[in-house]
């Protein structure tokens, strides 16, 4: 026993030595929007809807009408007509026979890839794929082939290569993102599904950070591009722009019904609660609504303000990643902006290659454009600590 403590703390003591200590830090206050005191450009409050009280009151609503607890699994007797009406919403929205939730983006992903995918199966992935694709991969035993990230000649090649060695009869799940978690760049999706139509693959887009922001009515990058009837999984999640919790997939009837016959953090979990599902019907409402389209238009603006001039290239997505390589440096830089008044994560490995640790800027409609242009000048620093660890 005590040796076994000893080896968690000296576990510990490498975390730290190596500049990736991380801990917890409790908040009053969640979401992009506060009226006084340091400004958030660290969630994915993309829309601002965490705190929407359209949504507020439709929870509320949910709870009179449900109470909190859904009590079952959504097979036993967990499934109320707010998940089913919240399921066909998403379905419609997303173009596609069905959808399904889960209680999160992770049991989504968890639950979906093993379910469909066994060991004489291939899941190719991008390299920057969230973990949770990752791991789900890993668990359902497939043959795990990863692409660099958003490298279409090498993805062709794999592809190519498991088609000549294993003939027609394998699976092969191609799997990506749609806006990249930690660099906010977009994949190449067109291109992606004609490859996958090639090679008679399967694509799992997870749009967890496209969903809300892209697309006219904010389906996501899928439906910007007019791909999604070609998409055969659209993974997506209603913690980020939906500002509430949950994940889920919408595809083809049959595909649903395999996920909840055999999706094992589907079946073995209880419902998420039924007020949830109701208020996420409002989410989605808005989302897809004028008023939906007047957010995304100011996200772009902001998104646009930010970015005109720091970056190489036009930016799209509210995920803003400035580099700075080492832990230390990132960290600083946090530091010296939380200083500033502004809530700016440094993100480290393993959420990102080591030597690629960067402070992560999230950007939200609800932003003035004075605290983002106020974000911009104080970004300054980084320059500084950049010159500090590599002068000429
Ligand atoms: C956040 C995220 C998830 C997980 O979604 P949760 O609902 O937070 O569990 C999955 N994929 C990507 C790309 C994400 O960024």
């Amino acid at each position: 026993m005590l040796s076994a403590m000893k080896r968690i703390e000296e576990e510990l003591e490498q975390i730290r030595q190596q500049g990736l200590w991380r801990q917890l830090t409790p908040h009053s206050r969640m979401g992009a929007c506060h009226e006084s005191g340091p400004i958030s450009f660290a969630s994915n409050d993309y829309l601002g809807l965490s705190q929407h009280p359209a949504i507020t009151s439709a929870f509320h609503e949910g709870l009179e009408q449900y109470g909190h607890g859904s009590a079952s699994s959504r097979l036993i007797c967990g499934t109320s007509v707010a998940h089913t009406e919240l399921e066909n919403r998403l379905a419609a929205l997303k173009g596609t026979d069905r959808a399904l939730t889960f209680s999160s983006g992770f049991a989504t992903a968890m639950g979906t890839i093993p379910a469909l995918l066994g060991k004489d199966d291939f899941v190719v992935l991008d390299k920057l794929s969230h973990a949770c694709l990752i791991d789900a991969a890993k668990l359902s035993t497939a043959t795990l082939r990863v692409f660099p990230h958003n490298h279409l000649a090498k993805l062709e090649s794999i592809l190519q290569q498991i088609r000549s060695r294993h003939g027609s009869a394998a699976r092969i799940l191609i799997v990506t993102e749609s806006v990249f978690s930690m660099d906010g760049d977009l994949a190449p999706l067109r291109e992606i599904v004609e490859l996958k139509q090639r090679y008679d693959a399967w694509l799992l887009v997870d749009e967890a950070h496209g969903f809300g922001v892209l697309g006219p009515h904010g389906a996501g990058l899928a439906e910007e591009l007019a791909l999604q009837g070609r998409i055969d999984l659209q993974m997506g999640t209603l913690s980020k722009a939906a500002g509430l919790a949950g994940g889920f997939i919408a595809a083809s009837s049959p595909v649903i019904d395999l996920l909840i016959n055999r999706a094992r953090s589907f079946i073995f979990s209880t419902a998420p609660p039924p007020a949830l599902a109701h208020a996420a019907v409002c989410a989605l409402e808005i989302i897809a609504s004028p008023e939906g389209q007047f957010l995304r238009q100011q996200l772009q603006e902001r998104i646009h303000d930010f970015t005109i001039g720091l970056l190489p290239d036009p930016h799209r997505s509210p995920i803003v990643p400035l580099i700075l390589g080492s832990n230390e440096a990132a960290l600083r830089a946090s530091q010296r902006l939380a200083q500033k008044g502004f809530v700016v994560p440094a993100i480290r490995y393993p959420t990102v290659p080591r030597n690629l640790a960067r402070l992560r800027v999230s950007l939200s409609a609800v932003h003035t454009p004075h605290a983002v242009m106020a974000l911009r000048e104080a970004c300054r620093i980084i320059d500084q600590i950049n010159q500090a660890d590599h002068p000429h």
